[in-house]
This record gives C-alpha cells, sequence and structure tokens, in this order.
C-alpha cells in the first residue's frame, strides 16, 4: 500500500540529497517520478533540486495555491507515476498536504516528503506540523552541533553573524541558517546564559556543526548558504 513519508531534519542534513539518491533509485529501474519543490527560494529559471554534493534534478515549482492533487492526477493520466517527491515541504499548506494524502490514498502513489522541522524561532512550519500530524512514515534525518550532539533547532543569522531571534518565518533578504543542538541554540538565542558569556558570532567561513554551507540542500539557492529572495 502507498503510505506518506515525511523525513525531517535541521539545516544542511542532506534531505536533498537523500531525496535525490531516492529519485535515481526509482529511475534507475525505469521507474517515472514526479520532483517537486517550493517556489520561495527557487530561481524561474533554476527549476531543479540541488544538493550540497553536487546531485541535481530537474523538479516543478509549487506555491501555495497549486492543487498537488489535481496537478498529479493530471500527470499520472498523461502516462505512468510510480513515485513523488516534494522537497522543501515545510512550505506547503496544511490543505497541500492532504492533497498529497489523497494522492497515496486515492491514486495509490507513494508520496516523499522532505523538510525542516522548525523555523529559527524554534515553531514548527505548517506543511512540517501537518506532515508530523498524518504521514504514516516520519523519518529523522540526522545532523551534528558544533559540540557533536545531534542538531534538531535551526539558527538565523545576519551576513555579519550575528544571531537573530526576530524576523519573518520566511525570511525576506539575506539570511544565514545553521544548525544547533537544543542546548546551544537556546544558548546562542540568549534564552539561556552562554557559559563563556560572549555573544555568539559566526562567519561564512567557520560555521559551527558540520554546516560546510557548500549549496544546494536547504540552503538553496546561493552555495554559501544564504537565502536571498
Ligand atoms: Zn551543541
Amino acid at each position: 500500500m502507498a503510505k506518506l513519508y515525511f523525513s525531517y531534519a535541521a539545516m544542511n542534513a542532506g534531505k536533498s540529497t537523500i531525496l535525490l539518491q531516492a529519485a535515481h533509485n526509482y529511475q534507475e529501474r525505469g521507474m517515472q517520478t514526479l520532483l517537486y519543490t517550493s517556489s520561495l527560494y527557487a530561481q524561474m529559471d533554476n527549476r531543479s533540486i540541488c544538493s550540497r554534493i553536487g546531485l541535481t534534478a530537474a523538479a516543478e515549482l509549487y506555491d501555495r495555491n497549486d492543487d498537488l492533487f489535481e496537478q498529479i492526477k493530471q500527470g499520472s493520466e498523461r502516462g505512468p507515476l510510480h513515485c513523488i517527491f516534494v522537497d522543501e515541504a515545510q512550505f506547503l499548506t496544511k490543505a497541500q498536504v492532504w492533497q498529497l494524502a489523497r494522492v497515496t490514498d486515492r491514486l495509490g502513489l507513494p508520496v516523499m516528503c522532505y523538510g525542516l522541522r522548525t523555523d529559527f524561532v524554534g515553531n514548527l512550519f505548517e506543511g512540517s506540523r501537518e506532515l508530523l500530524a498524518i504521514a504514516d512514515v516520519l523519518r529523522e534525518v540526522r545532523t551534528i552541533c558544533e559540540c557533536g550532539s545531534k542538531a534538531t533547532m535551526v539558527a538565523r543569522m545576519d551576513e555579519a553573524g550575528n544571531i537573530l531571534t526576530q524576523g519573518d518565518q520566511v525570511a525576506i533578504g539575506k539570511s544565514v541558517y545553521t544548525s544547533l543542538c537544543r542546548k546551544h541554540w537556546e544558548e546562542y538565542t540568549g534564552r539561556w546564559p552562554c557559559a563563556n558569556g560572549d555573544s555568539p558570532k559566526f562567519g561564512f567561513n567557520d560555521t559551527p556543526g558540520g554546516n560546510e554551507n557548500t549549496g544546494g540542500d536547504d540552503a538553496r539557492p546561493d552555495n554559501r548558504g544564504v537565502a536571498a529572495q
């Protein structure tokens, strides 16, 4: 039976890499896939999913007004489809997550969603909230904080490397993100005193947590991990 999957993680955990590898496995067996990514950070001339390690594949862009069930249903009527992949799934609306659930339940197609669990202030994204609520299979993609612990939180920085604790969920302008464990996230966002008393500051070339920021993944489209819009 087809299932709705949600693989979630913090930034730069390699979600897009895993998505592209999984899609490749289908294609290698002669099966047809349909890939989606959010239009939010995508350039209109770059309809693709890119991973940090250089993998890339063409993708459809979705925005908040798209009826994904109708689109996929029409696609499946044009030719056989075997699996749907959705990157940046945190940006799905609640309604769209239900549309994807119907793709699974009514069209019998597996849907693999990949996205961030929480935003830079620690709140669930709309799409992630609904996926956590109704997906058949939840999978955590692990990445690590600078301390070596599992990173579950995302912090936003300005271009100078200062941690930001206010702003819109989807950033307008340039921001940089890093993944931290919950303990360090509380310290770096000022919710708990820093151990060394200093306010932390990250540079582009010295980001913590195994965060190479070398492009793709959730850090699209800029290869330094700068989400420009
Ligand atoms: Zn840590």
